[in-house]
């Protein structure tokens, strides 16, 4: 074998079809690379790299996978952001002639999976396209083919990269496609992608007749009219490039009801949560650990079907902005808050309910097996049982979905008569079907039984003639049926006996009889499987026929879990149901932070947030560690989750409907996109003074904290101005600048806030209540204390605050003084540092334990007694 062999011939040719792709060769019972190809899969899935020819000048590197256990290596390439091109052997390489024909079969790509066991269950799996005319004119198609969502939507003018920005955080892409260079760049930036990997740009976008066409083709004439795409090119374009790209790949469905129908969608029909909202927030990924623990959505996630998983992610990442539907979603939760025990008999229901969704995509690929027909037999089941449960309820939304959960006996029965109960994963050695479903198959399948018995009255029948007594019949893979005699007993073999295989202690005859009757059972075992297995693609087919009515069911059981979800979270911490005030009054009694109440080491303090006409830019200054961040996000929390149709933490809600929410955090590092921190502070800033409306909510974490105080201290109360006097947006603001708080009274709608504490002592306890008016001390130095900076840091720490406390004073007041600090520096800890003089001095390895022992307790003996005298000192 050399390069110029017919095998290595036939590969390049595949290859240079497919040159960004990994192509794995199906060589007998292995996939194949060679080249480049081999030294990347060797390296990426840890397996050998060897060598096709390895004595020549020039060996071909090689690297190879058993097929039957490729899924898992293809998993990890694709986990990788490889893209695979499958090719494979597609005649009997015994019966060819010549070189074995080989065919692509299947092109796997980061964005196109439909394998439930490479896919994470509670997230969409999205291919994204972004085509661009200008830079303020995108277009975006998202699709999920493992589901069969097809979106897309498209921007423009001012700000219009900045939505598509927020889309593409909001779907995450496994796989992303571009229009240009310009975007593709605008795109690895926003999702901080390197070189290579997961983005490239499209080969072919088509003009507006072809997207016409390609989209008129996918789905009906009327598409194109009744989303009046004429209208909306970009979008129009952004769809057809992806289906023109799966055409590609031969990962299209033809005439297929798969991507059921296009989704023409825009942001601003939604609550608007922009990426650095949903990222400050924690809506669906937590900062600390980047992954959905931690996170609210994890919180509320009580789904217990995929499908409801999938959806309820997508209720929070576009909550509502109509009242009505809202309502809607909030009785039907409610109902089933107050019915504990029809809720749990629909949890238990739903539980074994599959990934329908996912189901039907791979029906539509063609990529199911018996055992998926079995499953979807059992959660038909359950749907029926499921549809006659949930008519107990009065909710509209509830009624609703019963009564859009289509009647499956028909189908079930179907699947039920023609399955034995539990398949065999293959579908090429039969066994597949009941007695009764098809009676050529049952004839066969008799023949096949009815052999063994003739076989054994052969074997009677030769040993009584041949009268050797251990005469037996066998049967083995390569010779299939013989009759083995002993060595001792060759002499009384008949003549007629054939040999056919020589053991140790054995010889191997057949018969013409035997012969005979080996074909007639084999014959049969093969015709049976051959028929089963068309059977088995008609039986397919059939259940592809109720594609349409088995999504339609999947997407209401998705409903039906997100709302049992809800109500289960809300009874298990206590929520209450939001109400929204025709006016635009934001009052809520003991709020909480769904996510810090639950995770948090104390006990949670609530707090009550009260916004109106005379106060909507509250102020809230107060030591670091008190609880503002805290609490002005769970007011932005509250809405949202209020929005999408959830209770509250809470133990009254009365809300408005916001349009936006937006939460800015000063100083966020994010170096990973290469600008400074300040200048993101900015223009995250900037984004809200230009887009936030009276109908907003703005959280404003500390901005201006990136830059010099005197900078951050004017651009901070510049921005509350604008917000005061133009927006008027409800807005809560945390800040260590006290100067700030100077503004109530003279800005309309500001009103200062703090956050109790008390000091014991050298110590500060957080009472984690919100009172108004201003904080009085910075705490910052006991703060240090508590977080285990050693003392001879802390006391130096006071005295520079001293000293700069004192400049300031003899200044005139010129130096910006933050917040008053602690007015007197509490510089008596020479007493303390005699004690760590004492621990220093101990030989740890002279001195016996119980010597150890007395002088801890001597240290703590005197350390107790400076406390004491402090208290003393200090008014309580
Ligand atoms: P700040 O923004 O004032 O620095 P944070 O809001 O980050 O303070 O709160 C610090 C910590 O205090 C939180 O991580 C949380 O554990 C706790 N905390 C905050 N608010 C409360 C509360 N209302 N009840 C109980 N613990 C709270």
């Amino acid at each position: 074998m050399n390069r110029t062999s017919p095998m290595m011939k036939q590969y390049q040719a595949i290859k240079e079809q497919h040159p960004d792709k990994l192509l794995m060769f199906q060589v007998g019972d292995f996939y194949e690379l060679f080249f480049e190809d081999a030294r990347v899969a060797a390296r990426e899935m840890d397996i050998a790299l060897t060598s096709r020819d390895a004595g020549s000048e020039d060996p071909i590197p090689l690297a190879g996978v058993p097929i039957h256990s490729a899924e898992a290596y293809l998993n990890r390439l694709l986990g990788k952001g490889y893209k695979i091109v499958l090719c494979e052997q597609v005649e009997d390489a015994g019966q060819a002639r010549g070189l074995v024909k080989r065919e692509i079969t299947r092109i796997l790509t980061p964005g196109t999976i439909t394998d439930p066991e490479m896919l994470e269950e509670s997230r969409n799996n999205y291919l994204v396209t972004v085509v661009d005319r200008g830079s303020d004119y995108y277009g975006l198609a998202a699709v999920d083919i493992s589901t069969g969502d097809f979106q897309v939507t498209e921007q423009k003018g001012e700000g219009a990269w900045e939505n598509i920005a927020d889309e593409l955080y909001r779907l995450q892409p496994s796989e992303l496609l571009c229009g240009s260079p310009e975007t593709e760049q605008l795109c690895r930036k926003q999702l901080a992608l390197k070189q290579g990997g997961l983005i490239e740009q499209l080969t072919y976008i088509p003009e507006q007749q072809d997207a016409k066409k390609l989209i008129q083709g996918q789905w009906d004439d009327h598409t194109w009219e009744n989303l009046d795409l004429e209208q909306y090119p970009l979008a129009a374009s952004a769809g057809a490039a992806t289906l023109a790209y799966l055409q590609l790949l031969q990962q299209l469905p033809v005439g297929d009801k798969h991507f059921r129908r296009l989704n023409l969608y825009f942001t601003n029909r939604n609550m608007i949560i922009d990426n650095v909202t949903s990222r400050n927030l924690e809506l669906t990924r937590s900062l600390r650990e980047g992954g959905k623990k931690g996170s609210l959505l994890d919180l509320i996630d009580r789904c217990v079907t995929a499908m409801g998983r999938r959806l309820l992610r997508r209720r929070l990442e576009l909550p509502l902005i109509k009242k009505k539907t809202i309502e809607k979603r909030l009785d039907a939760v409610e109902e089933l808050l107050h019915k504990p025990l029809q809720r749990k008999e629909l949890r238990n229901l739903l539980a074994d309910v599959f990934d329908l969704e996912r189901f039907c995509s791979r029906l539509s690929y063609q990529r199911i097996n018996a055992r998926d027909l079995a499953a979807l037999k059992k959660t038909l089941a359950q749907i029926e049982m499921l549809e006659y449960k949930c008519r107990e309820f009065d909710a509209p939304l509830l009624k609703e979905i019963t009564g859009s959960i289509p009647d499956f006996k028909d189908l079930h029965s179907l699947i039920d008569t023609a399955l034995v109960e539990d398949p065999p994963l293959s579908l090429k050695d039969g066994g597949l079907f009941k007695s009764g479903y098809n009676e050529e198959v049952d004839r066969l399948k008799n023949l096949s039984e009815e052999s063994n018995t003739l076989l054994l009255d052969f074997e009677k029948k030769e040993r009584e003639r041949s009268r050797i007594k251990s005469l037996r019949i066998g049967y083995n893979r390569n010779f299939g049926y013989y009759i083995e005699v002993t060595k001792t007993n060759l002499s009384l073999v008949p003549p007629e006996y054939h040999r056919k295989q020589t053991l140790v202690n054995a010889e191997r005859f057949t018969t013409e009889e035997l012969q005979r009757m080996e074909e007639q059972i084999t014959g049969a075992r093969e015709k049976q499987a051959a028929l089963e297995y068309t059977l088995f693609e008609e039986l397919r087919s059939t259940v592809g026929t109720y594609t349409e009515q088995l999504l339609s069911a999947s997407h209401n059981l998705a409903r039906l879990d997100c709302t049992q979800g809800l109500a289960e979270v809300a009874e298990r911490h206590g929520y209450c149901r939001p109400v929204f005030s025709s006016g635009k009054n934001m009052i809520v009694k003991q709020a909480r932070h769904p996510v810090v109440e639950q995770t948090g080491f104390e006990r949670f303090v609530p707090n009550d947030i009260h916004m109106d006409r005379s106060q909507y830019l509250l102020v809230i200054t107060g030591p670091n560690m008190a609880g503002k961040s805290t609490y002005i996000r769970s007011a932005a929390l509250l809405s949202i989750m209020a929005q999408m149709g959830s209770f509250v933490p809470g133990s009254e809600a009365k809300l408005p409907v916001l349009d936006r929410v937006f939460a800015r955090v000063g100083a966020s590092d994010d170096l990973s996109r290469g600008q400074s921190t300040f200048m993101v502070e900015m223009q995250e800033t900037a984004s809200i003074l230009k887009e936030a409306t009276p109908d907003s909510l703005i959280i404003l974490d500390e901005i201006g904290r990136g830059t010099s105080t005197y900078d951050g201290m004017s651009i901070a109360r510049s921005v509350l101005e604008y917000i005061s006097s133009d927006i008027k947006a409800k807005t809560l603001f945390s800040t260590h600048y006290h100067e700030l708080t100077n503004l109530e009274g003279d800005l309309p709608g500001v009103k200062n806030y703090t956050i109790a504490v008390k000091e014991k002592g050298r110590q500060v306890i957080f009472l984690r209540q919100l009172i108004p008016g201003k904080a009085d001390k910075s705490y910052g130095i006991n703060v240090a204390r508590l977080a285990g900076v050693p003392l001879e840091v802390l006391i130096r720490a006071e005295k520079i605050l001293y000293e700069l406390e004192n400049a300031a004073s003899t200044a005139g007041g010129h130096q910006l003084s933050l917040l008053p600090m602690v007015s007197e520096p509490v510089s008596d800890y020479s007493r303390e540092l005699d004690v760590v003089e004492q621990l220093k001095e101990v030989d740890v390895n002279r001195i016996t334990p119980l010597e150890a022992l007395e002088k801890i307790y001597e240290l703590q003996k005197q350390l107790l007694e400076y406390e004491r005298e402090d208290a003393g000192k200090e008014p309580d």
